[in-house]
């Protein structure tokens, strides 16, 4: 029996460290993971109601057109229900795009270093991937645009980026967006839509009526705090969304997940506070490290990368050590760097904590 072709050498997806491992292998009463951009804060209560409610009905298959969370979206964002493709996270609405839309032989354009997800789809339909490196961090747009030729089907906009947390604004996403050809999918990738506080951050979903090229990204699993549910969106044209469909799963997403995003969405207040804390916690935490000379980028989002001038993996061990579950960034692209998911004020405490004994700084613990 044999894979196909473009699936030689492919390695399965590497999570972050789960707690349950760390702790033992550690010998840890207590493992804080702050790896995977969760919400520390966990999900709104309201969801988790819903979740035990959908749970009474889990003999029947899902609402495979996920009505309910639709048309609320669709309400949400003012476009039309034929614009939004629900998918097993929006992992699964990448993984719908390039089935549909990627030929052997064809490529796509991203960042890098970005959201290794599409690249990984693009290998497995025997696609190419024309990596454009980020320039001081942020994705270099002209550059981007250079690298699309006639083979381009798409080009992927990580916005904020993952892992860097830094975000294209408006202006140069526009122009970006008015130059790409017609025929190439522009993707701009949102996960962290909601976290975002920068003033001249782009509005997308407007740009959907000019723009028949574009699709946007959002998610439950990140600010929402959902991810274990696995459910998120794409909004695009009907025309684009009428096209790719057809290589969507009956039942992707499942009833428990539906009746969590839909509750998810209403909870408004439960969104509000957890965003404005991550606002909060981001500002404590860049002011320690501009305090101590430390190198970051700007993030956007709910995570940090963080210049360590030193491999990784001696920060990320350290870190482990003390029961912090980060990302290597040596898996990411940035050798020299940690990712810190933002976590609860006394997780954040607790790690620069660790930062401080680790560099011997002389200031006393928070
Ligand atoms: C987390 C993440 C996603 C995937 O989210 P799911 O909806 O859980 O599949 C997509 N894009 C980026 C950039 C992410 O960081």
């Amino acid at each position: 029996m044999k894979v196909k072709e473009s699936m030689i050498g492919l390695v399965p997806y590497q999570p972050g460290r789960s707690m349950e491992e760390v702790k033992q292998e550690l010998g840890l009463d207590q493992v804080v993971k702050l790896a995977s951009n969760e919400n520390p804060y966990g999900a709104s209560p309201k969801a988790i109601s819903a979740v035990s409610d959908a749970v009474q009905g889990i003999a029947v298959y899902p609402d495979g057109y996920a009505k309910k969370i639709r048309e609320k979206t669709a309400e949400k964002l003012h476009v039309s229900e034929k614009q939004l493709l629900f998918g097993n996270g929006s992992d699964e609405v990448i993984l719908i795009l390039c089935r549909a839309m990627l030929n052997p032989g064809e490529n796509i354009v991203t960042a890098h270093p970005t959201f290794p997800q599409y690249k990984h789809n693009a290998v497995i339909e025997g696609a190419d991937t024309v990596e454009v490196p980020l320039k001081n961090g942020v994705h270099d747009l002209d550059a981007m645009l250079q690298a699309i030729t006639e083979k381009t089907k798409i080009v992927f906009v990580c916005n904020p980026n993952n892992p860097s947390g830094t975000y294209v604004n408006e202006a140069a996403f526009l122009d970006f967006l008015n130059k790409v050809p017609e025929d190439v999918l522009v993707v701009s990738d949102e996960a962290y839509y909601e976290y975002v506080t920068a003033a001249d951050y782009p509005d997308t979903i407007p740009l959907l009526k000019d723009h028949p090229n574009l699709l946007i990204l959002r998610t439950f699993s990140k600010a929402y705090g959902l991810a274990s549910l696995r459910v998120g969106f794409g909004v695009g044209s009907e025309a684009l969304i009428q096209a790719v469909e057809p290589g969507r799963e009956p039942f992707n997403t499942n009833s428990a997940a539906q009746a969590a995003a839909e509750a998810a969405l209403d909870d408004t207040t439960f969104l509000q506070e957890c965003t404005e804390k991550n606002a909060e916690e981001m500002r404590k935490f860049t002011d320690f490290l501009d305090r101590h000379g430390f190198s970051y980028y700007p993030s956007e989002a709910n995570f940090l990368l963080l210049s360590v001038h030193r491999p990784g993996g001696e920060v990320f061990d350290r870190l482990l050590r003390a029961g912090y579950i980060v990302r290597n960034g040596e898996a990411l692209g940035f050798p020299e760097h940690v990712r810190i998911t933002l976590g609860t004020r006394e997780q954040n405490q607790g790690i620069r904590n660790e930062i401080r004994r680790w560099l011997e700084l002389d200031e006393p613990d928070e």
